[in-house]
C-alpha cells in the first residue's frame, strides 16, 4: 500500500486518558480510535493485526478439530432464565427490551445459546464429541473499561465450546484446547505461561489462564522457579501444615483483657506486645445471606475467592455492622471464636496455634490463651488465606516467584453447569438418556494484540514480531525527488507485491526523520532504505526495527533478503509449536 493513500493518522501525543503503553501506542501508531466509554473502532492498520490473530486462532482451531460457526449477539432473556444467569450475571450483561416489551441481553459470553443449539440438534453418542467455536463481538458493560482495547466493553472474542459424552471425553477435548492454545500464542510470538486459576464453584484443576508475562499487567500469579507450578495469586495453594497435637499441659489460662481503643492488628499487638503471628484475626462474612466466621493468623491475609468456594457461595461479602453485632454481640472489631454464634473456619495457618489472642465478641476487650478444642471450637481447617513472599512452592518446596500478566485466554472445564439446567442430553449405547459434559474457552482477540505490544515495543514505538505485523516491510525512499531514488523504491515495492509480501510504500514527499519517526511508530519489522548516495553503488539499506541493525544489500539481492527474514520470524513460531509439543511452558 502508498503510504500517501492510506488512512493511517498517527501522532506524537501521548492521550492524556491512556495509562499503558500498548493503549498509547495503539492510539499514536493510528491503529484505534475511542468512540465512547470502552467502546473503540479499529483502523486499517489496527484491523490488519487483528485479522492475523484471528487467522492463527482459525487455523489452530480448525487443526484440533474445532468448527467455526457464527452465533447472534442479541440473546432472549428466557435462555439466560433457564441457565439462572439472568439474575446472577449482574450488571455486566446488558439488558434491553424490543418494542413487543421482549427482553434481551447483549451476549458477553454464548454458553446459553450454543447450549440451545446443540440440545436440539445433538440426540445421540454418535454425535459426541463437538467443539463449536466463534470470533464474535462481545459486550460487557465493565465497572471500569481501561487501557484502551484491554479491558474494553465491547471486544471481539474467540469462544469454543466442547460438547462430550463422558469425562474421559471432556478431559481429553479439554487437553486439545490447551495444546490448541499453547500453538496460538506461540505461533503470535508472545512470552507467556499458562497458570492455574479459579474455577468458581466448579472446583478442581480444570481451568488455566494463559498469562501473557507483563508488569503492567492486572493479574497477579505465582510461579515456582524449580518446578512447572504457576498460579493466579487467585488460586495460588498454600500448603497445607502439620498438625502438632498441644496438650492440656501447654495451654494457659484464658483471661480477658481491657483493650480501650484497640481495632486493629497492629494496635492489638503494640498494646498486649505479642507478635501478629500470636493473633486470631476473624472475619465475619455473609455468605449468601448468612454469617460466617473465618480465622486467620494475624499476620496473614484472607482470600476471598477461597471462602467463596470453600462455602460453595454465590455472594459473599464482608459482613455489615448489624450481622456483626448479631453473630458476636459486639460492635466490629472484636469479633473472636469463643462463644461466636456463627459456623467457626479456620485457616490452615490457626491449625497448631496455642495460647492466642482473639476478640472477646466485647466491645473493647480481647481474650489472651485462647486454645481451639477449650475455648472454642473450629468446624473445620482449610486453605483460606493469600499465598505471601515467605511461602513455597506447594508441589516441590521450592522458591516462588510474584510476577505479573494479561490474561489472553482462558480455557475451562464446564461440566454439566449449562447441560443440566438447559438439558443438553443424549442417548447413550444403552438408550439411556444422559447429560452432555462441556467444556469453555476464551482469547480476547484485541487483548491478544494490545498485550503483544506491551511485551513488543522501545522509546520509539510498536516493535512487532513477524507474525502480527500488520505489514512486515515498509519502503522508505529517503527524498522522493533525488535522482532515481523514486523509481529504485517503486521497483522494489513492486517486486514485493509481485511475490505476495506485506508492505508499506512511503512515497509521501517529507524529510527522511518524519518518515523515519512513523515507522518506528507503527513497528514495521524490516525497513528499506533507497537513498541515491548508496543507489550509485547499486545498493540499499536494510533496517531491522527490532535489533536495529542495518545492511547494505544489492538491488538485486534486496527481495529475496526479505522474504528469508519474513519466513524466518514466520517459522519461529511454528517450529517451537510443532517439536513434539515442545513450548517454553509445560503443562502443570
Ligand atoms: P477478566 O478476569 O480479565 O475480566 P474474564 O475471566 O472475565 O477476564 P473470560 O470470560 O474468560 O474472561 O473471557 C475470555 C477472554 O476474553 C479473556 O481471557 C480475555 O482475553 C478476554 N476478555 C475478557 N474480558 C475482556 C474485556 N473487558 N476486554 C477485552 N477482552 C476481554
Ligand atoms: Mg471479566
Amino acid at each position: 500500500m502508498r503510504y500517501s493513500e492510506m488512512f493511517l493518522p498517527t501522532g506524537r501525543e501521548v492521550p492524556s486518558d491512556a495509562e499503558v503503553i500498548s493503549h498509547q501506542l495503539m492510539i499514536r501508531a493510528g491503529m484505534i480510535r475511542k468512540l465512547t466509554s470502552g467502546i473503540y473502532s479499529y483502523l486499517p492498520l489496527g484491523y490488519r493485526v487483528i485479522r492475523k490473530v484471528e487467522q492463527i486462532v482459525r487455523e489452530e482451531m480448525n487443526k484440533a478439530g474445532a468448527q467455526e460457526v457464527f452465533l447472534p449477539m442479541v440473546q432472549p432473556a428466557e435462555l439466560w432464565q433457564e441457565s439462572g444467569r439472568w439474575e446472577y450475571y449482574g450488571k455486566e450483561l446488558l439488558r434491553f427490551h424490543d418494542r413487543h416489551e421482549r427482553q434481551y441481553c447483549l451476549g458477553p459470553t454464548h454458553e446459553e445459546v450454543i447450549t440451545d443449539l446443540v440440545r436440539n440438534d445433538i440426540k445421540t453418542y454418535r454425535q459426541l464429541p463437538r467443539n463449536l467455536y466463534q470470533i464474535q463481538t462481545k459486550f460487557r458493560d465493565e465497572v471500569r473499561p481501561r487501557f484502551g482495547v484491554m479491558r474494553c466493553r465491547e471486544f471481539g472474542m474467540k469462544d469454543a465450546y466442547s460438547f462430550d459424552a463422558d469425562e474421559a471425553g471432556a478431559e481429553a477435548s479439554y487437553e486439545k484446547m490447551f495444546a490448541a492454545y499453547n500453538n496460538i500464542f506461540n505461533r503470535c510470538g508472545l512470552k507467556f505461561r499458562p497458570v492455574e486459576a479459579d474455577s468458581g464453584s466448579i472446583g478442581g484443576k480444570y481451568s488455566h489462564e494463559f498469562m501473557v508475562m507483563a508488569e503492567s499487567g492486572e493479574d497477579a500469579m505465582i510461579v515456582c522457579d524449580k518446578c512447572s507450578y504457576a498460579a493466579n495469586l487467585e488460586k495460588a495453594e498454600a500448603g497445607r501444615p502439620k498438625k502438632v497435637d498441644s496438650t492440656e499441659k501447654d495451654w494457659l489460662i484464658l483471661e480477658s483483657v481491657h483493650t480501650p481503643n484497640v481495632r486493629t492488628i497492629e494496635e492489638l499487638s503494640d498494646f498486649l506486645q505479642v507478635g501478629p503471628q500470636d493473633i486470631v484475626k476473624t472475619l465475619i462474612f455473609n455468605a449468601d445471606g448468612k454469617p460466617c466466621a473465618i480465622l486467620i493468623r494475624g499476620d496473614q491475609e484472607v482470600n476471598e475467592i477461597k471462602v467463596k468456594n470453600y462455602l460453595g457461595a454465590n455472594e459473599l461479602t464482608l459482613a455489615d455492622d448489624e450481622m456483626i453485632m448479631q453473630a458476636t454481640g459486639a460492635p466490629r472489631g472484636f469479633a473472636g471464636a469463643v462463644k461466636i454464634k456463627t459456623r467457626v473456619i479456620a485457616d490452615y495457618s490457626v491449625m497448631n496455634m496455642i495460647n492466642f489472642v482473639t476478640g472477646a465478641n466485647k466491645e473493647d476487650y480481647h481474650l489472651k490463651n485462647v486454645n481451639i478444642g477449650r475455648d472454642c471450637e473450629v468446624e473445620s481447617f482449610a486453605d483460606l488465606r493469600v499465598v505471601g513472599k515467605n511461602d513455597k512452592c506447594p508441589r516441590c518446596s521450592g522458591n516462588i516467584q510474584f510476577v505479573r500478566g494479561i490474561e489472553v485466554g482462558h480455557v475451562f472445564k464446564l461440566g454439566t453447569k449449562y447441560s443440566k439446567s438447559l438439558k443438553a442430553s443424549y442417548l447413550d449405547k444403552d438408550g439411556q438418556e444422559k447429560i452432555m459434559i462441556m467444556g469453555c474457552y476464551g482469547i480476547g482477540i484485541g487483548r491478544t494484540v494490545a498485550a503483544c505490544i506491551e511485551q513488543n515495543n522501545d522509546a520509539n514505538g510498536i516493535v512487532w514480531p513477524i507474525p502480527l505485523a500488520p505489514y512486515h516491510v515498509i519502503i522508505t525512499p529517503v527524498n522522493v525527488n533525488e535522482g532515481d531514488v523514486l523509481k529504485a523504491a517503486d521497483k522494489i515495492y513492486n517486486d514485493l507485491q509481485a511475490m505476495g509480501i506485506e508492505v508499506i510504500f512511503d512515497d509521501r514527499d517529507e524529510r527522511a526523520g518524519v518518515k523515519f519517526k512513523d515507522a518506528d511508530l507503527i513497528g514495521i519489522p524490516l525497513r528499506v532504505i533507497v537513498g541515491q548516495k548508496n543507489l550509485i553503488s547499486g545498493n540499499v539499506e536494510l533496517k531491522n526495527r527490532k535489533s536495529g541493525e542495518t545492511k547494505l544489500y544489492p538491488l538485486e539481492k534486496i527481495v529475496s533478503e526479505i522474504k528469508k527474514n519474513i519466513d524466518e520470524g514466520l517459522e519461529q513460531g511454528i517450529a517451537t509449536t510443532h517439536a513434539g509439543g515442545k513450548t517454553p511452558c509445560s503443562r502443570i
